[in-house]
């Protein structure tokens, strides 16, 4: 018998669950807590890769976030579990996975599975297995909570298919944002596989979307759509760089979220990556950047073309930085001014410009009705105008971006 066979269900689970806490697509990102911890063992309600993630109807639902198994065939630099490592491994039976997932599934541990691998033998065998579990949860089991698969790169299109049947989210990684870094750092990654699949699974999920003219209903397949996670900081690429990628791949894959993940030196690291890790706040800055893409009318040129290098000012949210490098386009008057001029004002979100395009229809605004909408009046008073205000030269003022900047105690994360 091996090392691996005798090791308990519980020392895999901790040791797979941890081996799954550097992937950032089921995580809170942009904040420090991103261990799972593997030490709370199978009666704990946290660690044992316990994480937090959004459904797509905005709740937060805890999953069990493990791998199928960390060994690996692989040798992605960036990875703890590529095959050069010395890391301890183990692995589950897809049958263990699918006990585990019911047995915390029905002590009201988790409201879902999110599932990863390392790769054993090929692309195809793993898909298999993975394939394997959420077939039996949901078939066998009639399992009904959430489940998140990452598509094993260079499987088949068959296999991503049938895990498209029972999986509410599929992702697949594309690791870095340039092809360069790609091959650099993770040789046996085909940056094109990716993207092939990336765009087989767009189409299948639009064909999906398309009610059979049989039975007017729409066929059910990842209804939570696709996402993939990019690792900032191994390979040099910029801010600009990296969101330049993640707006090719929402355009043209249909993504619904692009994850980020700041690189973390891994034990026994290999000598292509760097030693330190970027600041966690480029992370967070980098997830604000790509909400002001998504919703708030920003082209990826207008936030990161003020910065220098490329490069998103860590002090400021981007679009207070970009406020400040347009000062000529401040302040609007919130009484007159179009949805998108609003939605470009820092200190709005998209709640309170809808409460003020729907307030204004009946009265004036003044500046003590955006406190009532939630509204930080310190953060907003320098670009607005309203009722009975006016910031004068506040927006002038040479110091208005000290302003803003964050005080000492604020600066953890940098
Ligand atoms: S294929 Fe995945 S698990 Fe394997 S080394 Fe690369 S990133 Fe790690």
């Amino acid at each position: 018998m091996n090392k691996m066979m005798k090791k308990t269900l519980k020392e895999r689970l901790a040791i797979l669950s941890d081996a799954a806490k550097y992937d950032a697509s089921c995580a809170s990102s942009g904040t420090t807590k991103r261990d799972s911890g593997a030490s709370g063992g199978l009666g704990s309600t946290e660690g044992s890769g316990i994480c937090h993630a959004y459904a797509p109807d905005g709740r937060c639902i805890s999953l069990l976030k493990i791998l199928l198994t960390n060994f690996c065939i692989y040798d992605c630099a960036f990875c703890i579990n590529r095959s050069s490592s010395n890391v301890e491994r183990a692995r589950f039976t897809p049958e263990e996975v699918v006990w585990l997932t019911l047995e915390f599934y029905r002590r009201n541990y988790i409201e879902g599975l999110f599932l990863s691998s390392g790769i054993i033998r090929s692309s195809d065998h793993t898909m298999e297995e993975m394939v394997r579990v959420v077939r039996e949860l949901r078939v066998t089991h009639n399992f009904r909570g959430y489940i998140h698969l990452k598509s094993i790169p260079e499987a088949s299109a068959k296999l991503i298919e049938e895990a498209g049947l029972y999986a509410d989210r599929l992702s697949l990684n594309i690791e870095l944002p340039t092809d360069s870094g790609i091959t650099r750092l993770a040789p046996e990654k085909k940056p094109s596989g990716i993207r092939r699949s990336m765009g087989d699974l767009r189409l299948k999920i639009e064909e999906a979307g398309e009610p059979t003219l049989q039975t007017k209903r729409r066929k059910r397949f990842v209804p939570a759509g696709q996402s993939t996670q990019m690792i900032v900081g191994a390979d040099g690429a910029s801010d600009a760089t990296i969101l330049g990628t993640s707006a090719r791949l929402y355009g043209s894959y249909g993504l619904r979220r692009v994850y980020y993940s700041a690189f973390s030196p891994i034990p026994d690291s290999s000598k292509n990556l760097p030693l330190i890790k970027p600041p966690l706040m480029r992370e967070h800055r980098l997830y604000q950047a790509d909400w002001l893409y998504r919703f708030y009318g920003f082209g990826i040129d207008e936030i990161t073309a003020t910065q220098e290098g490329g490069m998103l000012d860590l002090d400021l949210d981007p679009k207070l930085a970009w406020a400040l490098g347009h000062r000529e386009q401040f302040p609007v008057d919130i009484n007159r001014a179009a949805k998108e001029m609003l939605l470009r004002v820092p200190g709005l979100g998209t709640k309170a410009v809808k409460g003020i395009l729907s307030g204004r229809r009946f009265r004036r605004l003044r500046i003590e009705d955006l406190a009532r909408l939630g509204v930080s009046i310190k953060k907003v008073q320098a670009f607005v105008t309203a009722e009975g205000w006016t910031p004068k030269r506040l927006i002038e003022r040479p110091d208005l971006r000290a302003m803003f900047e964050p005080k000492p105690e604020q600066l953890q994360l940098l």
